[in-house]
């Protein structure tokens, strides 16, 4: 069953929503303002968020773009009225699609399943190699060059995110987010921390890396050092 996120503040839409949702097969998670609606996106991992636009705390747009920041959830936004320029913004900002108010929960359901299909179902998570490297996600064992690695639950959790994207940048808020579930706030300090407990379990020093490669004042890369 997929799990929809809906975010929307009037008590009478979410409610009607969330019941014809979920008679037509959806489970459905609801959030009432725009922080609470990213924090439940980042904690509950839904399949879909549906989001209205107009919320009391926070612009849509800028909401949308800072869950963009840390998910790649599909989303569809809500919104009120048929204004061009929001419906620009709101997909340049990573929308999948939107739909104008007032809609029927039938024109909902089916953009839903047609930004399913889109999306495919996600794959399970397979065993990473980078380099001597392997993270295997589902028994959660680590090994480099054959030897295992005693990680905690936040280090291989750190390590797993990072090997996922290896060569790429992960930034700290990403790392914030994806691992300790903080999407805004929190302390740079917290993953500074864990990333150099977990480059010493790696064998390596933040001033000769050959996993972890810090890249200054935006975030950090595991690389294949071969
Ligand atoms: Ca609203």
């Amino acid at each position: 069953m997929p799990q929809l996120l809906l975010v929307e503040d009037d008590p009478a839409i979410r409610s009607a929503l969330v019941r014809a949702l979920s008679e037509r097969g959806h489970g459905v998670t609801t959030a009432a303002t725009g922080m609470a609606g990213l924090q439940a996106a980042v904690d509950g991992r839904p399949d879909l968020v549906v989001l209205d636009l107009g919320l009391p705390d926070v612009d849509g747009s800028t909401l949308l773009s800072m869950l963009r920041a840390v998910s790649a959830v599909p989303v569809i936004v809500a919104t009120a009225r048929d204004d061009e320029r929001e419906v620009v913004r709101a997909l340049d900002a990573g929308a999948d699609d939107y739909i104008v108010k007032p809609f029927s929960a039938e024109q909902l359901d089916a953009r839903i399943r047609a930004v399913l299909r889109r999306g495919g179902a996600s794959e399970p998570a397979a065993t990473l190699v980078v380099g001597g490297l392997v993270v295997d996600p589902r028994s959660r064992e680590a090994t480099l060059d054959g030897r295992t690695l005693e990680l905690s639950r936040l280090e291989f959790d750190l390590l797993a995110h990072l090997a996922s994207k290896s060569g790429e940048v992960v930034t700290k808020r990403e790392l914030l987010a994806e691992v300790w579930h903080q999407p805004y706030g929190g302390a740079d300090k917290t993953v500074d921390v864990h990333l150099s407990w977990l480059r010493r379990k790696l064998g390596e020093t933040a001033s000769d890396p050959r996993y972890l490669i810090s890249v200054r004042g935006v975030g950090v890369k595991l690389v294949d050092p071969s």
